[in-house]
């Protein structure tokens, strides 16, 4: 075969595989996740029902990585410059340094220059199912107030869109970042002004990059809490249904009053399986119903946290 007919082969083959969609089986454990809101109780319980098929690709593979060999880099880079603040860790041999929620970068205890650690946020003393989190850091600007950033990764066109045609910040970016803004001010007792999203261009992330931010209320920050609390709640009694009362409770209590609401607050962030019947109670009770009674026998231990006591049957 001539070298033109083999690379022929060879780019027909490459086409082929880099964007095959291969089925895995996912053991990542089912937590409740601030990258995961806003939550939903009665899709999750949907979810465990049905427990979907999923699906991973080349494409997905690399932007993972890529995503976090970028937030590595930048979070050293911008940590060593004492305007970020985020925990740091000392990798000298035998060394235990270590500092939280600061700018120093140096060693407490031999001086040497640490690694940035992102922040850890365990809250779980005030939401006991909520997974701890990390997050990117927090810009401290010359007058003293605090930015919760999230470093984002994209690609240059998109960097360089005006305003008015981009299609950036993402919402779910948004609510996840005003998310922590809320737990970062309950778990470290200090005023958060608002958050920032950096997105980088993945092939120049030094010079290609567009940023967005904006304030956050008091009031704002308490309605989130509120919200935790009650995804809290609801992941719960997903976790720990055993009966189909629990079920009906989470129907009653469930985020989506209307499809007006589906559409503005769930619609962008990856929708969901019942959308198509969720405001006719009928059809919804019929479908979910039947779900459960044809339900797998590891409805409770299917992806279960290893943490997550089974309930008491
Ligand atoms: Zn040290």
């Amino acid at each position: 075969m001539s070298i033109d007919l083999v690379l022929h082969e060879f780019s027909t083959y490459y086409s082929k595989q880099a964007n095959a969609e291969r089925e895995i089986l996912s053991t990542m454990e089912d937590k409740l996740r601030v990258s995961g809101f806003p939550y939903c109780g009665l899709r999750h319980l949907y979810k465990r029902l049905i427990q979907p098929t999923e699906y991973t690709s080349m494409g997905s593979d690399y932007y993972l990585g890529v995503g976090i060999a970028t937030h590595s880099s930048i979070q050293h880079a911008l940590g060593y410059g004492r305007q970020m603040y985020g925990n740091w860790k000392c990798v000298q041999p035998g060394c235990q340094g270590a500092r939280i929620f600061s700018n120093i970068s140096k060693c407490p205890a031999c001086s040497s220059i640490m690694v940035y650690k992102e922040f850890f946020l365990d809250l779980r003393s005030t939401f006991p199912n909520l997974a701890v989190c990390l997050l990117d850091g927090i810009f401290r600007d010359s007058k003293g107030h605090y930015y919760v950033v999230d470093y984002k990764t994209t690609n240059s066109k998109t960097a360089k869109l005006p305003a008015e045609s981009t299609y950036l910040p993402y919402l779910a970016n948004i609510a996840q970042v005003r998310a922590y803004c809320a737990l970062i001010e309950l778990r470290f007792n200090i005023e958060i002004r608002g958050w920032l999203l950096h997105y980088v261009a993945r092939d120049k992330p030094t010079h290609i990059y567009k940023t967005f931010g904006d304030i956050i209320s008091t009031k704002a920050k308490k309605r989130i809490l509120a919200k935790i609390k009650t995804y809290d709640k609801h992941y719960g009694m997903v976790m720990n249904c055993t009966d189909f009362s629990t079920v009906r409770t989470l129907i009653e209590e469930k985020p989506c009053t209307s499809r007006e609401v589906y559409d503005k607050r769930y619609a962008n962030f990856g929708g969901c399986p019942l959308s198509s019947i969720c405001f006719n109670s009928k059809r919804l009770i019929t479908e979910v119903s039947s779900q459960w009674e044809v339900k797998e026998p590891n409805f409770l231990t299917w992806r279960r946290p290893s943490k997550l006591p089974l309930p008491k049957l």
